[in-house]
Order: C-alpha cells, then sequence, then structure tokens
C-alpha cells in the first residue's frame, strides 16, 4: 500500500504525520507500507520511518547518475538519504514533464541499478478509454516503458495501474473495471516475462482510493495493493487504508 504525496508537506509536516501514522500501523504486517513525499522531504520521512515497517519512497528520479543536469535528482542520491522506492512515469509527469514511455524505461532501469524498487505506473485517459482504446495504450505502455527490461530487471518492479480520468477526480474506477485492466497488464506480462513471472508481479490500482473503497477493490483477486494520492496525506485516513 503505497502513498503518493505529490507536492504536499512541509517538513514539520512530515514528521507530524509519522508520529500520528506509524502507532496506527505498527501491528499491520499483511503488507508493505510505502510513503512518497517530495525530495526535499525524503531525509524527515527516513528518520520518521526509521525503525518500522514503511518504506520511504521518491516520486521521480533522472537517469543519469550524476552530471550537469540542474534540478535533477538521481537514483544514488535517493538511495544514499535512506529511500528504497521510486515512483516513475506517474501520469502527472506524463502530463506536465513530457514523460514518455522511452524516458519511463530510462527512469526505471536507472532506479534499479541504484538499488531502488521502482513503482510503474501505466494508465489510460478519459478520451482513450471512451474511445474504446484502454487496451492498446496499456500495450502501449507495457511495450515501451516496461518491456525492455531483462527478466531479472522485470521481477524487481512494480506496476500501477492508474486510470488517468480516476486520480484526484473522486472517480475511481468501479473494482471490475480496474479488473479488467489489471487482467489486460498481466496478460502483457506473461507474453513477455512467461506465466510465473506474470503470477508473481505485483499490479497496484491507483485513483480516488479512500478508507470506503479500498475494501471493494482489494477484494479483486487481480489487484494487489493501491498507489494512494490524496487520502494519503492523512494519517487516519491512510492507515484505515492500510489496514482496510
Ligand atoms: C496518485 O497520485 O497516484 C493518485 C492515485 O491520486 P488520488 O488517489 O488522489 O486519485
Amino acid at each position: 500500500m503505497a502513498g503518493n504525496w505529490k507536492m504536499y508537506k512541509t517538513a514539520g509536516e512530515t514528521t507530524a504525520f509519522f508520529d500520528k501514522f506509524k502507532p496506527l500501523v505498527a501491528a499491520s504486517t499483511h503488507c508493505e507500507i510505502v510513503i512518497c513525499p517530495t525530495f526535499v522531504n525524503l531525509a524527515a520521512a527516513v528518520a520518521a520511518a526509521a525503525g518500522t515497517r514503511i518504506g520511504i519512497g521518491a516520486q521521480n528520479l533522472y537517469w543519469a547518475k550524476e552530471g550537469a543536469f540542474t534540478g535533477e535528482i538521481s537514483g544514488p542520491m535517493i538511495k544514499a538519504i535512506g529511500a528504497e522506492w521510486v515512483i516513475v512515469g506517474h501520469s502527472e509527469r506524463r502530463q506536465y514533464f513530457g514523460e514518455t514511455d522511452e524516458t519511463v524505461l530510462k527512469r526505471t532501469v536507472a532506479a534499479l541499478e541504484a538499488g531502488l524498487n521502482p513503482i510503474v505506473c501505466v494508465g489510460e485517459q478519459l478520451a482513450q478509454r471512451e474511445a474504446g482504446d484502454t487496451e492498446k495504450i496499456l500495450t502501449g505502455q507495457f511495450n515501451g516503458g516496461i518491456a525492455g527490461l531483462s527478466d531479472e530487471q522485470f521481477s524487481k518492479i512494480v506496476i500501477a495501474y492508474e486510470p488517468v480520468w480516476a486520480i484526484g477526480t473522486g472517480k475511481t474506477a468501479t473494482p471490475d473495471i480496474a479488473a479488467d485492466a489489471h487482467r489486460v497488464i498481466r496478460a502483457q506480462v506473461q507474453a513477455k516475462y512467461g506465466k510465473d513471472a506474470a503470477g508473481k508481479c505485483r499490479i497496484l490500482y491507483g485513483g480516488s482510493v479512500k478508507p470506503d473503497n479500498v475494501k471493494s477493490l482489494m477484494a479483486q483477486v487481480e489487484i494487489d495493493g493501491t498507489l494512494v494520492g490524496g487520502a494519503s496525506l492523512d494519517a487516519n485516513g491512510f492507515s484505515s487504508i492500510v489496514n482496510f
């Protein structure tokens, strides 16, 4: 169960969140818990989560290890701060910052080389779904952004299916719609990496997950976890999701 904090919370707010959140999930051993704050709050989050089962992740990385890339942050820098995860190819990165399947693959490889666990996001836009192109879009994103990984590299990633029309809109995909999309992605995994990899691969659902809809989503056998934006900002709300 992963939380994407997007561009929210100061360092002080980050620490205050963990003070409240930690006791609420102290007994939660049924799943991995990951929180992805902004780059500048990674250190505060790592310190606050020390000694707990809560993993910390970044929301993006650049693919070079270092160099003249003003404003960018590399995988080894994220790793050195104590984070273990990184979100790659979030739809907001694709929409506002020119992320493409090609750069998603570069960032994913860079994350793996740095020893980070990438959560690679895919998902269709509303117009694409309405045009009946969901399968084509998901397949294209898989082939362009993921299928370039070796078998070993692939075994270390988590995929997040996030329909763009459901992100931050309050419109959650129904459990059946989400499960159908997960089946499409898993079929791609099986075709490229085999049955065993398809069975083991974790596919998270993301898009307006809330305490009151998480149970029905997680009841779908295809859905292995959730990537949560807005509702992960509140310690009570996110702990309810974790403890669904
Ligand atoms: C996200 O940012 O990945 C997300 C799913 O956002 P929200 O839960 O707010 O829709």
